[in-house]
């Protein structure tokens, strides 16, 4: 990695470490979900930089996939367990990093989930297993009583990709790749109180271009026309500015040209903590752009 790229990968974490703690401070009883996820997508854009995808916000049960709606009405309650999961791009270098912000009296499973998060970078360095980091990863939450969420899992970043190779497990797996210096990488543990399984609801808020093909459809091709600045990246339902929205959306779902991410959830009743930073693989270690 070069000198440039690696500054444009530690202002892009600069940049997004101080809104999502702008945004954690905006979660209390009584405030807006919209106006909030609203706020903190605005600051982004202030800051010169891209979002890399919508600021998830999701609630309780609720682990990921999560965002306002347009007309959202939802308002946080005394009690709810807040994520709120910011992308912040510059040049296509992202810094995908969440907090957790406690509503109720959920401080110990918050700090599970940040004591995943710790204890699996205070291992990274070149050679280190994917493995390896689950398993402290694991550790952690499960020394504290609770459950790492065994289906999602941390992942590597390259340019205008979210979601690269290698994937970081949240629980101890033998083998799977190993980690070399100059890679990028976002490590995400979720604790939980539920079941540690996360399933896809049916709402769906979040989408992405995952195809190239020709559309009929008016709609269809505007809707493709107004994305295709994304360059693969994520947009939320609430972004897209244009009438016949919803026919356009569920054509090209249909043809395969976008895919939905849908909220992730584990069972009614649980909750959910996350804890991400990104960090960049070095000779003795890793530097956290996130922090
Ligand atoms: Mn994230
Ligand atoms: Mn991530």
């Amino acid at each position: 990695m070069n000198d440039e790229v690696f500054e444009a990968y530690r202002e892009a974490g600069r940049i997004a470490h101080r809104i999502l703690n702008a945004g954690a401070g905006m979660v209390r009883p009584g405030a807006s979900l919209l106006e909030t996820v609203e706020t903190v997508e605005g600051m982004v854009l202030e800051a010169d930089a891209g979002l890399a995808f919508p600021l998830n916000c999701s609630l309780n049960e609720a682990a990921a996939h999560d965002t306002a709606s347009e007309g959202d009405e939802r308002i946080f309650a005394a009690g709810d367990l807040v994520k709120l999961d910011l992308g912040v791009h510059l040049d296509g270098y992202v810094a995908d990093t969440a907090v957790t912000i406690d509503l109720g009296d959920h401080c110990e499973l918050v700090a599970a989930s940040r004591a995943g998060l710790d204890a699996a970078i205070a291992l990274v360095r070149p050679g280190v297993a994917a493995g390896e980091l689950g398993a402290a990863i694991q550790a952690a939450i499960e020394g504290r009583g609770y459950h790492p969420v065994r289906n999602l899992t941390g992942h590597g970043l390259e340019r205008y990709v979210q979601h690269a190779r290698p994937s970081i497990p949240n629980v101890g797996h033998p083998g799977g790749a190993v980690l070399a210096e100059g890679q990028v990488v976002a490590i995400e543990p979720f604790a939980s109180t539920g079941s540690g399984v996360v399933s896809e609801a049916a709402r769906a808020e979040i989408y992405g271009q995952v195809a190239t093909r020709p559309v009929r459809l008016p709609a269809a091709r505007q809707a493709l026309e107004l994305v295709r600045e994304r360059q693969g990246m994520p947009f939320s339902r609430r972004w897209l500015d244009m009438p016949k929205r919803e026919i356009a959306l569920a054509t090209l779902v249909r043809q395969g040209v976008f895919r939905t991410y849908p909220v992730l959830h584990d069972v009614p009743g649980s909750f959910v903590a996350q804890a991400e930073h990104t960090l960049v693989v070095v000779e003795d270690g890793c530097v956290v752009t996130t922090a």
